[in-house]
């Protein structure tokens, strides 16, 4: 039961209405030297931040509380930012010596999305804060970084789209209006989601007033003006490739699927930027692949001029380390939150980017050209920053120290005053003792009394009239005279003149500097985008790269392509570099079969990281490739499972399939890994068939399918633009199997699941039981008619294809059958253990002639 409100002290009174106005943030209240949390506060707190919980005596109850030191409060603060809490700081705002009660009032709430905690925010990401409003099937999305002071805002027309653009964005914490409280959509977004908070917000109707909405959250947790932060970007969704929340995480984009990690991300492979902000802006690009043509050739040209170039690449890369995060800096300033540290870091920077735009008079891609016109040097903000501040500042701005001799001259005779000050006491010391003969006369300070003269008792009889006793001590008498006060008025006014008017000159030197942010921010960008092709240079260069072709084409033609990622991971061994060629009017459906680890997901993967590569505008790795630009890549891979969202690894299958089969295009990529695999293996075989006849026949997109369902393989072999292909192994009787990597052309009409096991250190008894059961199922299997049935459902032309103008005709076709019959017999004679590697490839090159 809560206490009363007239039973509290006036204190706590105090702190229930601030309690009050921020419900759903924990309430640092200050109480002298510590923020005291109250109550249920206290209780989360406590635990959170591992400290004791105390109690608070309140008549006959306990209060709850627990408390952090005044001064180490940032580092807690930042631990609940991580985790997601919200914090409002309430600070005394009269003297707590004065009599009556303390006034005080929240000055400042931190956030995990609008923070500016160094040891909370990443440097090569963005940290956003998105607020969503609603209305109908329709959402109105924006999005900030006050970091950085980007701002942006959409209109988006589904809640798939919305989910796929909040996994993109990834954002801090999430912002929705108060009246959607008990919204279906967001009641779900909540439990999936850590940092999620209502705001009160008028317009909640209108899609547009996200934006608004945001900025309005923003004032109010900021409590200063957002100067920095621009008018929000529209932007609308069709700009760029939508990378869906599926497709981002099983291509591991920008972290791993198992343990959320950089390292052995895409990202990981291709970050080579050298500043903070071109390590954002490459994670930006990377999850916005582009999708015209020209855009996409223009990034490709300048990689390509770095590659060509290499002492530029190498004399920017040099000058790239030393700048530093010139959008977060200013920021900083510009919310009043910089020092003068900040400052010459700025400065610093900026004094390296004439020297950076005179580097790229070396270039010749028009991309670099445009981004060497559009760089301002900002030489007059340099300068002034040069001019006023001290190169090696301290971090307060309260106790001077931060300006240069020379910027100010009534600094400059305040610090002359204070400097002969102690010049003054030393003549001074001296002249009195000459002049008084007493031996032992020190001229000291301290805080009560200021300056005073003190003599020794053995001599005080030689103290003249003029002096005034101030203090006995045992062995002293301590004195002032009327000079000595003279003087320390001067003194002791100059050093806090000194200070007052260096914090006055930094903040107006801070202002000055802040007025030409738009100039600062626009040349961050250009540094930025620099970075990024520098780095994707280098990255092509290391890692034998290859700059693709992009056109608009219907093709896709990788040949010696490789996965980025595993490639990188392949020790010694090596990677096996596999071609994947895909036409919408030849093979455009491809029916990948093999044994388990065999290297079927890699292919796939690798195929669709290439094409996604490419439209970001880097090198690939490939020894060649032709990209014809994909809408969209799609991919359903291995079994994920949503637990959170309470749905079985089966449907969210089959969620993501119907989500492909909605929205692909014959301008679409489709990855496909293994579907039906959550269930009954003929439930599941039917569904991967008929998956595979829909895409072939319907959406007509260029497709990797990877199965175990070999009943397919005859299938892929029937449809006019259907293919097979395997990842190859070797099988003999010392070595059992070995998988080659090599997708060769061809179905295999075996997964080897078993050799696997056994290579696996599954018990041998148990491996020999298995093959026994196997044996005996396949012949089971026959003769239950299975088998045929399929067999059956083969010969059976569907419907559609006979309006299919690219039907092979029905003899054609039979006579195909036969020749690769009659190859897949000679294939199976081979024994592979008797060839020599010149043998094995004559062997495939008759075998390819026989079919031809
Ligand atoms: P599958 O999907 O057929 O089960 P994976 O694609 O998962 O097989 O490959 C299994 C492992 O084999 C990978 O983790 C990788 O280490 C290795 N691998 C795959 N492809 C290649 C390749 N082309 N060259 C070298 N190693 C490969």
């Amino acid at each position: 039961m809560e206490t009363p409100t007239e039973k509290l002290t006036p204190m706590m009174r105090q702190y229930r209405a601030m309690k009050e106005k921020y419900p759903d943030a924990i309430l640092f209240f200050r109480l002298g030297d510590f923020y005291e949390m109250f109550a249920e506060d206290a209780l989360e707190a406590s635990q959170l931040l591992q400290i004791t919980l105390t109690s608070r005596s309140k008549g006959d109850k306990k209060a709850p509380m627990c408390g952090v030191p005044y001064h180490a409060a940032e580092g807690y603060i930042a631990k609940l930012t991580r985790m997601g809490k919200k914090v409002a700081v309430c600070e005394q705002l009269t003297d707590p010596s004065l009599p009556g009660i303390v006034e005080r009032d929240v000055v400042r709430i931190v956030t995990p999305g609008t923070t500016l905690d160094d040891n909370v925010l990443e440097q090569k990401s963005n940290n956003y804060v998105a607020a969503i409003v609603k209305n109908g099937d329709g959402f109105g999305l924006a999005f900030a970084d006050i970091t950085t002071g980007e701002f942006s805002s959409a209109v988006i027309s589904g809640q798939k789209d919305l989910d796929s653009e909040i996994a993109r964005l990834s954002p801090a914490e999430i912002i929705i209006p108060a009246d959607f409280f008990e919204d279906e959509l967001f009641v779900k977004l909540i439990k999936s989601f850590d940092s999620i908070f209502f705001f009160p917000f008028d317009g909640a109707g209108a899609l547009s007033g996200a934006a608004d909405f945001l900025m309005e959250y923003l004032k109010s947790t900021q409590k200063s003006s957002l100067n920095h932060v621009a008018e929000a970007k529209k932007y609308s969704l069709d700009e760029f490739m939508p990378i869906d929340e599926a497709t981002l995480r099983n291509l591991e984009l920008i972290s791993t699927l198992h343990d959320n990690n950089k390292e052995g991300s895409l990202l990981w492979v291709l970050d080579k930027t050298n500043t903070a902000m071109g390590g954002r802006m490459l994670k930006h690009i990377l999850l916005h692949p582009l999708i015209d043509k020209d855009e996409i050739n223009s990034r490709l040209d300048a990689v390509e001029d770095f590659t060509k170039k290499h002492d530029l690449k190498d004399d920017l890369t040099f000058l790239l380390k030393s700048v530093m995060d010139l959008e977060r800096l200013i920021s900083r300033l510009s919310l009043g939150r910089g020092n003068a540290r900040d400052l010459i870091g700025l400065k610093n920077s900026l004094l390296l980017v004439p020297r950076i735009q005179s580097l790229l008079a070396g270039a010749e891609a028009s991309l670099l050209v445009k981004i060497r016109d559009m760089i301002d040097p900002l030489a007059d903000v340099a300068e002034l920053i040069e001019n006023a501040i001290c190169d090696d500042p301290p971090p307060g701005t309260a106790d001077g120290g931060m300006i240069k001799d020379g910027f100010s001259a009534e600094l400059d005779e305040y610090r002359s005053v204070s400097r002969t000050g102690k010049n003054f006491i030393q003549n001074l010391q001296r002249e009195e003792a000459v002049k008084t003969g007493i031996s032992t006369l020190k001229v000291r300070f301290n805080k009560v009394f200021g300056y005073y003269i003190e003599v020794s008792k053995g001599q005080i009889n030689k103290v003249p009239e003029t002096y005034i006793r101030k203090q006995t001590l045992v062995n002293a008498e301590r004195y002032i005279t009327p000079e000595l006060k003279e003087f320390e008025e001067k003194v002791l006014g100059a050093q806090e003149k000194i200070v007052a008017l260096e914090l006055n000159i930094f903040t107006e030197i801070r202002e000055k500097t802040v007025a030409e942010m738009k100039r600062v921010q626009r040349t961050a960008r250009m540094i930025a985008m620099l970075d990024v092709a520098c780095g994707l240079a280098s990255v092509a260069l290391e890692n034998r790269y290859s700059k693709p072709v992009v056109n608009d084409g219907n093709d896709i033609e990788i040949l010696g392509g490789r996965h980025p990622v595993v490639e990188k991971m392949s020790n010694d061994a090596g990677f096996v570099p596999n071609d994947a060629v895909l036409k919408n009017d030849g093979e455009r459906i491809l029916l990948i079969t093999g044994p388990n680890m065999g290297g079927k997901s890699t292919f796939l993967r690798q195929t669709a990281l290439i094409v996604l590569m490419a439209q970001i505008g880097g090198f690939v790795p490939a020894e060649k490739a032709v990209i014809g630009i994909a809408d969209r890549i799609f991919t359903r891979v291995g079994a994920s499972d949503n637990l959170v969202k309470g749905q079985s690894t089966f449907m969210v299958e089959m969620k993501e399939t119907s989500f492909i089969l909605e929205n692909a295009t014959e301008r679409s990529l489709i990855i496909l890994d293994e579907v039906g695999r959550g269930t009954s293996t003929y439930d599941g075989m039917s569904i991967a068939w008929a998956i595979f006849e829909y895409i072939h026949d319907k959406i007509r997109a260029k497709t990797l399918f990877a199965t175990h369902y070999h009943e397919l393989i005859a299938l892929a072999e029937r449809l006019p633009h259907g293919a097979n292909y395997a990842a190859a192994v070797s099988e003999n009787d010392a070595d059992g199997v070995v998988f080659l990597f090599k997708i060769i052309a061809g179905g295999v009409d075996r997964s080897y699941g078993i050799e696997v096991a056994k290579l696996a250190g599954l018990p041998g008894e148990l491996v020999n039981r298995a093959s026994q059961i196997l044996t005996d199922l396949e012949e089971g299997v026959m003769e239950s008619g299975i088998q045929k049935e399929l067999a059956d459902a083969n010969k059976r032309v569907p419907e559609s294809q006979l309006q299919h103008p690219l039907l092979i005709e029905e003899s054609e076709r039979t006579h195909e059958s036969i020749k690769t019959n009659a190859t897949l017999e000679e294939l199976r004679n081979v024994d592979l253990n008797a060839l020599t590697p010149l043998e094995a490839l004559n062997k495939l090159a008759s075998i390819k002639k026989n079919l031809d």
